[in-house]
């Protein structure tokens, strides 16, 4: 690992000031790096993978707004510096925005819950293993210009939608679904200000630049997360199917919201997981929906509408039917929701 200068801080401008990335081209391969949990960086640091010279500690933000869980009117606010555990665990979150806190509730082990934050979970890199493993030196995300190691590779955890001939990596995370599903919107903080936008507008997809994977400006420390209520919002949920039950990352994942009269569908919202290159919304899929009783003939429509465009490879064709009973598995569990 490579030697790097650490501070720590408790403000929001003398953490833009420390970290003072003037020069990188994005945040994932800035020369100076936030530190919150430490689960992802830390991680990628001891693999090489992410050689920061610089990295700025930001959990004593914790203690303000940027740590908190606040409903309001009618809207519920997630400090970024919230930690996993709490917010899954949080009672009204859990009844009130179920797909959030089972997200989270469903992601990696009890002890890692424990340590990592909404911030840090959201901007996690791929655990490609190629991107991973520094001795392949052919990974275009890692290094850009130099090929990808997965096209023909072992592709098995790799993404059918949203791919490029550049790198067909998987977001790996489960929260981002939730946020997605949610139309959430997330509260970013830099030198030049503060700024609010769609959370879908969050993640790059790959295309011919994968080394370049959010929107956010060099130094811009992502605050609040922001899910207004509605009324898909309680009978959401959230449907994730890996290699194991203990901890694992997600093969397919579904993040449903549904507002019924009756069983027809007034509205409804659809992320997917594990099958994409960024959280993946499905809109076409829920306007396939509207109107329609969530019956086996509408939910199979809907699925087979979401994966219409995926291109599977040689080792992960599997995820294009896992993906659909994972949806229509979902919808179906949604529907018969308690609320
Ligand atoms: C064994 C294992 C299993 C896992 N399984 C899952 C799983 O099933 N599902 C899942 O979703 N995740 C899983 N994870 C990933 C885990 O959830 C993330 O590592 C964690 O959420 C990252 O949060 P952190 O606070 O530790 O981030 P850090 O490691 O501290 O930071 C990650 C990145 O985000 C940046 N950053 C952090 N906070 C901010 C901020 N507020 N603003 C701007 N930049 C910021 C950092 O600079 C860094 O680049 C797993 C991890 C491990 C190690
Ligand atoms: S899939 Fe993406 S991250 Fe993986 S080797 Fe290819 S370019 Fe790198």
């Amino acid at each position: 690992m490579q030697p790097f200068q650490f501070s720590r801080t408790g403000d929001l401008q003398s953490a833009y000031s420390a970290h003072g990335a003037a020069e990188a081209t994005d945040t994932a391969h800035s020369r100076s790096q936030y530190l919150a949990g430490g689960t992802t960086l830390l991680d990628l640091m001891k693999l090489g993978v992410m050689r920061p010279d610089r990295v700025v500690d930001i959990n004593e933000l914790e203690r303000t707004n940027a740590g908190r869980i606040e409903f309001g009117g009618n809207r519920l606010r997630l400090g970024a510096l919230t930690r996993m555990s709490t917010v899954a665990d949080h009672p009204d979150v859990r009844r009130d925005f179920p797909v959030i806190a089972q997200s989270l509730q469903l992601a990696a082990s009890a002890q890692i819950r424990n340590m990592a934050s909404l911030g840090g979970n959201v901007l996690q890199r791929t655990r490609c293993t190629y991107f991973r493993d520094t001795s392949y030196s052919n990974c275009n995300k890692r290094n850009p210009g130099s090929g990808c190691a997965a096209l023909d590779g072992i592709n098995r955890p790799h993404a059918v939608l949203g791919t490029s001939e550049r790198c067909i990596a998987t977001y790996p995370g489960d929260f981002a679904q939730a946020l997605i599903a949610l139309d959430a919107h997330v509260e970013v903080a830099g030198r030049n200000g503060a700024r609010e936008f769609p959370f879908a507008k969050l993640h790059r997809q790959p295309g011919q630049t994968p080394h370049l994977e959010t929107t956010l400006a060099p130094g811009e420390l992502i605050t609040v997360f922001r899910i207004a209520r509605a009324p898909f919002t309680r009978r959401s949920l959230f449907l994730k199917v890996r290699d194991r039950q203990s901890y694992e990352f997600a093969l397919a994942s579904a993040a449903v919201a549904l507002d019924l009269d009756g069983d027809t569908v007034k509205q409804v919202r659809i992320a997917l997981g594990g099958v994409a290159t960024v959280p993946w919304r499905a809109h076409e899929t829920e306007a396939s929906l509207i109107n329609q009783r969530l019956d086996e003939t509408a939910t199979r429509r809907a699925a087979d509408l979401a994966f219409a465009d995926a291109r599977p490879r040689e080792h992960n064709a599997f995820k294009v039917e896992l993906g659909k009973r994972t949806l229509m598995r979902a919808l179906r569990q949604a529907g018969v929701m308690e609320i």
